[in-house]
């Protein structure tokens, strides 16, 4: 057993967590409450520690080194399955633990204040898994989910493609239905783990009139990596997050068994979009695990740092700057724990889930500059770990729909909602 498993096994009697095995809109199971609470219960803070002990002993010593050489951490990825901080999430009948979403961003925010880019190489797995994870029947969720628990080996989340990214509606990957099987045939772009997966989640049109609304067009499908005609690219040299495995995909007459479609015909779209509800808050931890990190570095620094005969914190300049790095990063954290409370316990977060991805990536990205500009011109410097963290910090504006999309999202819901009290 896992050392993670250990913890669990031992304080499950305190406090049941939520499977996360529930088909799409099945309402989860309420843990009852008695109001606001802003403690970590014996569980989370012993997986808490464990992810960040985890940091401080296996990631940081070598962080540098992987986002200089830009390969993929294999060995911290093994070691982090093995601990128990890959998988919790999978439910049980796969041999996971179904811990929730707040039990998966406590990890990755831990991890990213380590390394965002080793982060994302051990939790984007968890991406490709929640689309089988919501919508995936027994013997789709056995065989995939179970195999991540079996062996150390991740999965993807395929949707984004060279000419559509923010518009997946217009996604071009197309599969053809011939006899028993689906014929895949189509290229995907930036895909996180590409390389590396075993099996991807691949987000194909299986509607070809342009007519038929996206949410009818689409299909869902789980894809196993060394199938013949599934070609990954090269890696993709990014600016920040290099320890990360992004490339192109590409799909020829690839047959896929009708066994592997999730839900049915049609219901990608839906499937694709629904997972981002529990991926976003994810991202979110992780952005705020990445300005904790600017915020401590700029503190320790502005302490040991004199100019003018005194440490520059003592300037009401730097020190403000801190105070307002602090301010993102408390703000960050209790958004992203209300977006991942708001669907453990079964209530609809997309809107609480686009806020905390919109507001910890922003802030992950003025913390990371601000802990630059205290650093001076040693802040410029590879010899000093704040230009990375600048670096790092740009893809979370990206990835998971852009800030632009956030907007669209919350905006969109603002207004359906005036409209309807009116
Ligand atoms: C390192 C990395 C990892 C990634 N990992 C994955 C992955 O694992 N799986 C996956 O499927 N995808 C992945 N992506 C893709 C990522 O989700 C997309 O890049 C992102 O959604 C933006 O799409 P795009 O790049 O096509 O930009 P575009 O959609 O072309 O957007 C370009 C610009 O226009 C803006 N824009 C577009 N439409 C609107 C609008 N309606 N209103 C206002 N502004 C708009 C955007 O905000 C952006 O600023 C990854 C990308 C990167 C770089």
């Amino acid at each position: 057993m896992n050392p993670l498993a250990q913890i669990v096994r031992a304080t499950r009697p305190i406090y049941r967590k939520l499977s996360t095995s529930a088909p799409v809109a099945a309402a989860a199971k309420p843990i009852p409450t008695t109001g606001l609470c802003f403690e970590l219960d014996d569980e989370q803070k012993a997986l808490q520690d464990l992810a960040r002990k985890f940091t401080r002993e296996e990631i940081i010593p070598v962080a540098a080194q992987y986002d200089k050489s830009g390969e993929y951490p294999w060995p911290i990825v093994k070691k982090a399955w093995e601990v128990g901080l890959m998988n919790g999430h999978i439910p049980e009948h796969c041999g996971g633990l179904g811990l929730g979403i707040v039990e998966l961003c406590l990890v990755t925010e831990a991890l990213a204040y380590g390394c965002a880019g080793i982060k994302a190489s051990i939790v984007t797995s968890s991406i490709g898994q929640t689309p089988v994870i919501i919508a995936g029947n027994k013997e789709q969720q056995k065989k995939y989910l179970g195999r991540l628990i079996d062996e150390p080996i991740v999965a993807a989340y395929c949707v984004t493609e060279p000419g559509a990214g923010s518009d997946v509606a217009g996604a071009k990957t197309k599969a053809e239905k011939k006899g028993d099987e689906w014929i895949l045939n189509g290229q995907k772009m930036w895909i996180t783990n590409g390389g590396v997966a075993n099996w991807y989640f691949v987000l194909a049109r299986t509607n070809p009139d342009p007519k038929c609304p996206a949410s009818k067009a689409f299909t869902g499908f789980i894809v196993e990596r060394e199938w013949p005609g599934v070609i990954p690219g090269r890696k993709e040299q990014n600016m920040g997050q290099r320890a990360s495995d992004t490339r192109g995909i590409t799909f020829e007459d690839v047959r896929i068994p009708k066994e592997n479609v999730l839900i049915g015909e049609g219901a990608g779209f839906k499937i694709a979009m629904g997972a981002f509800d529990k991926t976003r808050p994810p991202v979110a931890s992780g952005a705020t695990g990445l300005a904790q990190r600017a915020l401590d570095e700029a503190t320790k620094y502005s302490l040991e740092r004199k100019t003018f005969g005194v440490p520059i914190a003592k300037h009401q300049a730097v020190a403000f700057m801190l105070a307002d790095m602090a301010t993102g990063v408390e703000t960050a954290r209790l958004a992203w724990m209300r977006a991942a409370w708001l669907v453990d316990h079964g209530k609809k977060n997309t809107v609480a889930a686009s806020v905390a991805k919109l507001h910890a990536s922003e802030v992950a990205n003025k913390a990371a500059t601000d802990a630059v500009q205290i650093f001076g011109g040693n802040g410029f410097n590879t010899a000093y770990p704040v230009e990375k963290l600048m670096r790092d910090a740009k893809i979370y504006q990206i990835y998971e729909g852009t800030s632009q999309i956030q907007r669209l999202i919350i905006s969109r819901e603002i207004l359906t909602a005036a409209k309807e009290s009116n």
